[in-house]
């Protein structure tokens, strides 16, 4: 007899799934789980007391719309089998090891919840920043309710051209007026009617056919009130053959929106005259951040493409010049964060899986899965996710006859045990309260919602 028939199957009761991340990949992998014809239940958790990860505190405030996606997860979040353990953070107040004694299969849908890193000189010298901190910071996340910037700097620069840099460049160009009426944390919005910036620079590596933003962003970054969108060198627009090809590659329809707005803001001529200024530059790296106690100026190196169509990278030409920067932001990419317990992909910072089963040394760990960024990286929107969840649910729900059957099969346990070491569990019930009371606090002041910027204020309401 081999060990897997000796193992206790699971009889007479549902499967139970614990799915560690509240976030869009989460909830879809929740919606699967629950709408098979196995019977299964399942118990989200979150580190924060708040759900749906990146929609509340990614997704831009200026751009309410892309959050309607939560009434989705609203929905799923109704059935009777799915329970909501916010405030608890996995690997710290339960570990891995812990919920498998209370669950027969764990999901993690965890994100990827740290930056990649810059390795330049200077980079860590005051006035340099990462996307996240920033991000965090105007969407009231309690991690980053803390930080400041320093607005009163006139030149700020923001490294990288994906969607995300995108973001952080229109909010630090926007006026006040345009970001009042939404759920941009009123501490950033105080700091931002104050911001002496004059000029964001935004800098890709690559050219404008490699650009990572969308046609939609980029043409809204030509219609701010008050900032003039502006392109560094012209000249960056004449494309190399390898370019060209691409540009004309049928299938490249992502770069053919991009170069048609593009070329739309090309066309639009000399700059207003607005009091601010976006700065578009291509093919160009930074080398090296210059300051004493403070950053003062960016040392730029010019690239140019090397390689086939498709596959161009960017490589140094050697030729430096340097520019003023007061405030720098880099956004060059997410990475996962480790969980003890759970096998870690260093180099690509994800938790290495086989079509969402996790894997340890190339084994697939029975009973592990993962979805979302955790499970292929920081790439796509949000509805990206949700084949990638649908994916790793229906992987579980074929292992589901195997699977070994946990110790304890009790949520009530779990809350138990959570407040023998005071950690306040937030149920779904608890969070509904603090949504009502933002969206309340916001109709004081004219805007959807003003969230609760620390974990304190939120569990002090309840
Ligand atoms: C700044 C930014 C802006 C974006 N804007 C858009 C946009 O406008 N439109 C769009 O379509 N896409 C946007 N995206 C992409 C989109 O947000 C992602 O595709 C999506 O959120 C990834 O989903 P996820 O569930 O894998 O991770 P996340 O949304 O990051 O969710 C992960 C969740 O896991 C929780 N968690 C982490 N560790 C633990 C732990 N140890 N224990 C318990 N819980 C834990 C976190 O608190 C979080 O709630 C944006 C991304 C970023 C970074």
């Amino acid at each position: 007899m081999n060990s897997i028939n000796v193992m206790p199957a699971i009889s007479n009761r549902p499967v139970r799934v614990a799915i560690v991340g509240s976030g869009p990949s989460g909830f879809y992998a929740a919606d699967t789980l629950l709408k098979s014809d196995q019977d299964v239940v399942v118990d989200m958790y979150d580190r924060l007391p708040t759900p749906f990860g990146l929609v509340r505190g990614g997704v831009a405030p200026d751009h309410p719309k892309i959050k309607n996606v939560i009434k989705v997860y609203e929905g799923i979040a109704k059935n009777e089998a799915f329970g909501f353990f916010g405030n608890v953070n996995v690997g710290d107040d339960l570990s891995v090891e812990e919920l498998r004694r209370f669950y027969d299969a764990v999901l993690f849908s965890c994100g990827a919840e740290t930056d990649r890193r810059l390795e330049i000189p200077g980079v860590d010298l005051a006035g340099s920043h990462t996307a996240t901190e920033f991000v965090g910071w105007y969407n009231g996340h309690p991690d980053y309710r803390q930080r400041s910037f320093d607005l009163t700097q006139e030149v700020a620069v923001v490294i990288g051209q994906g969607n995300v840099a995108v973001d952080v460049t229109r909010i630090l160009a926007k006026t006040v007026d345009e970001l009042k009426d939404t759920d941009v944390a009123q501490h950033s919005l105080d700091a931002l009617a104050e911001s002496k910036v004059k000029e964001v620079h935004m800098i890709g590596r690559r050219g404008p056919v490699q650009a990572a933003f969308t046609s939609k962003e980029i043409r809204e970054m030509g219609e701010l009130v008050d900032a003039d969108l502006v392109f560094n060198n012209l000249a960056d627009f004449d494309l190399n053959p390898a370019s060209q090809a691409e540009l004309d590659d049928a299938g490249n329809t992502d770069a053919q929106r991009n170069w048609k707005v593009l070329e739309e803001l090309r066309a639009a001529g000399e700059p207003a005259g607005k009091s601010r200024r976006v700065v578009v530059h291509f093919f160009a790296s930074p080398k090296e951040l210059q300051g004493t106690s403070r950053i003062e100026s960016l040392v730029l190196e010019k690239n140019q493409l090397a390689g086939d169509p498709g596959n161009q990278w960017a490589e140094g030409t050697g030729q430096t010049s340097e520019m003023d920067c007061g405030l720098f932001f880099r956004s060059v990419g997410y990475r996962g964060v480790a969980i003890p317990g759970v096998p870690f992909d260093e180099k690509r910072g994800v938790f290495p899986n086989e079509r969402g089963r996790i894997t340890d040394g190339g084994s697939v760990m029975a009973g592990m899965y993962a979805a979302g960024w955790i499970k292929r990286g920081p790439s796509g929107v949000i509805g990206t996710n949700k084949p990638d969840s649908v994916e790793s649910a229906q992987m579980l729900l074929e292992d589901a006859p195997s699977l070994e059957a946990c110790a304890e099969p009790d949520s009530a346990a779990v809350t138990d045990l959570l407040k023998s070491r005071d950690v306040r569990v937030v149920s779904y019930a608890d969070w509904q309260r603090i949504d009502a009371a933002e969206v309340e606090r916001g109709a004081a002041v004219g805007k959807p919602r003003e969230k609760f910027t620390t974990v304190e204020e939120m569990l002090a309401l309840l």
